[in-house]
Parts: C-alpha cells; structure tokens; sequence
C-alpha cells in the first residue's frame, strides 16, 4: 500500500500513519522526521536544513525530493509506505510521479485531513504540553509564532496539492476535526473501497468477465503501469454532467429575460 497523507500541521496525519503502519505493517516515511533526524546528526542537508525548518518555511524541493528519493528503495519500503509531510509542494508531487513511474508503482490513495486553524493551534500547544510532561525535548518549531508561518507556508505552497491529486482522481477527503477514531474509521472506509476496486479491476479486465464481488482475490501480477485510468474517466464524466446540467438549465433563464 502506498499512501500520501496531506494536512496542515497538526492535522493528525503523524497519529493516523502510526496506526496504519501497525495495521498494514508498511513504514511511514516522514520527511519531517528524517529532516530532524539529519539536524540531530550534523549531517550536510541537516546543516541546510536547521535555520528553514526553526523559521517554519520549507526545506528546497530538491533537498527533500533526494531524502524520499533515496528512503523509497531501502528494503523496508518495498512493502509500502505512508508519505507523512510529503509532497509539499507541486513540484514535489510532480518528482514523486516521476519516481513512482520509473519503479512501475502507483499511489493506493491522497487522503487530506481537514482541519480549522483554531484547532490546529489548540493540537500544538497540547502537543507541546504533552512532549513537556513526558520529559522530552520540544521542536524548535512547535510555538505559535513559527506554527502561524507553516500555516502560511502550507496554504501557500502545500493546499495547491489537493487541487493535483483531485484533478487526477485519488484525492479523498476527511474531516480531521472528528475523533481518532472516527478518522480512522473513515480512512479505512477509503482505503477498503480503493483495494476492493482495484481487485475487482484486476479480476474482471484480464477475463473479460461480468463484473464479479469486489472482494475477489486480487492476482499478484503486478500491472501498474499499463492500468486503466478510471480517475480520468471519473473527472470526465463529473465535467460532462456540469455540462449537460448548465445545457438544461440555460433555456429556463430565458423566459426571465423577455
Ligand atoms: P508539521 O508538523 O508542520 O507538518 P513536519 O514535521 O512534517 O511538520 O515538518 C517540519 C518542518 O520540516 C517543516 O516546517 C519544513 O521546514 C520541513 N519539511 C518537512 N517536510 C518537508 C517537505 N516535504 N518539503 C520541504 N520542507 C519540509
């Protein structure tokens, strides 16, 4: 399962990867953490990254793009992943693509927890509170001032996302304000119907069968890259409902017009 879990800070992607990664046994892979883990170490990107991260503005496309780069081909991710904090940006969803094609793999889901800001303020500070109680170090950037700048920067450069992905038919969206575990009920409600049609596609297409229960046992065969593209399809034909809609509307403004 390969799965990208976008959100602005606080949203809960890091409590639901967690879950996922126990649930699925796939590793999360948070750019967040890695970047850390490098300024923890001294290493050079660790060096660049410090003084971007405390700021709250984003480490450089290409910095990160070679940390997921690289993190995706360790033997521990050939199960799959949960990309936490990546992409941010679309230059970054554009390398991602890149990357996933070359390895013939594709996404199973984007799933976006939506949160309100005022909530997401409320997250940190118990997040601080909590880190504080159990004697641990807080991040440098988890204070109001630095969180109104990832704020800035998510809506700025990382919510254009959503826009990708939806136009591309993967994306899914949540209410992150709902309970753990309601979220988590309602993403494996998501990641459910995703496996169930791709099984049901990979039954019925080979076969040329009648559609047959989407519970049916998937083939291994891996055939990523050669698979129909039901999201396009999907986009389309939502385009060409508008269209007939707005055809059947138009006449019936016009008596209003005599
Ligand atoms: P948050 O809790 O704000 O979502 P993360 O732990 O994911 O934060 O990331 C912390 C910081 O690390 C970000 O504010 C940013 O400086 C840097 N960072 C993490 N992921 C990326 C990325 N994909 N691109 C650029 N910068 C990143």
């Amino acid at each position: 399962m390969k799965l990208i879990l976008l959100g602005p800070p606080g949203a809960g992607k890091g409590t639901q990867a967690q879950r996922l990664v126990n649930k699925h046994k796939i590793v999360q892979l948070s750019t967040g953490d890695m970047l850390r883990a490098a300024v923890k170490a001294g290493t050079p990107i660790g060096i660049i990254a410090k003084d971007i991260m405390d700021r709250g503005e984003l480490v450089p496309d290409e910095v990160v793009v070679g940390i997921v780069a690289d993190r995706i081909e360790e033997p521990d991710a050939q199960k799959g992943f949960i990309l936490d904090g990546f992409p941010r940006t679309v230059p970054q969803a554009e390398a991602l693509d890149r990357m996933l094609e070359e390895k013939g793999l594709t996404l199973d889901g984007v799933i976006e927890l939506k949160v309100d800001d005022g909530m997401l303020l409320d997250r940190i500070e118990k997040r601080v509170s909590d880190t504080v109680a159990r004697g641990e170090p807080v991040r440098a950037d988890d204070n109001p001032e630095t969180l109104k700048k990832r704020l800035i920067a998510y809506y700025a450069q990382t919510a254009p996302l959503t826009a990708y992905y939806a136009q591309k038919g993967r994306l899914s969206r949540l209410d992150g304000m709902a309970s753990i575990e309601q979220v988590a009920l309602a993403i494996d409600r998501i990641l459910g119907a995703k496996t169930a049609a791709k099984a049901s596609r990979k039954v019925v297409a080979p076969a040329r069968q009648a559609s047959k229960p989407a519970r049916a046992k998937a083939s291994p065969k891996k055939k990523a890259a050669s698979k129909p593209k039901p999201a396009k399809k999907a986009v389309k034909s939502v385009a060409a409902k508008r269209k007939k809609a707005v055809r059947r509307a138009a006449p019936k403004k016009r008596p209003g017009r005599r």
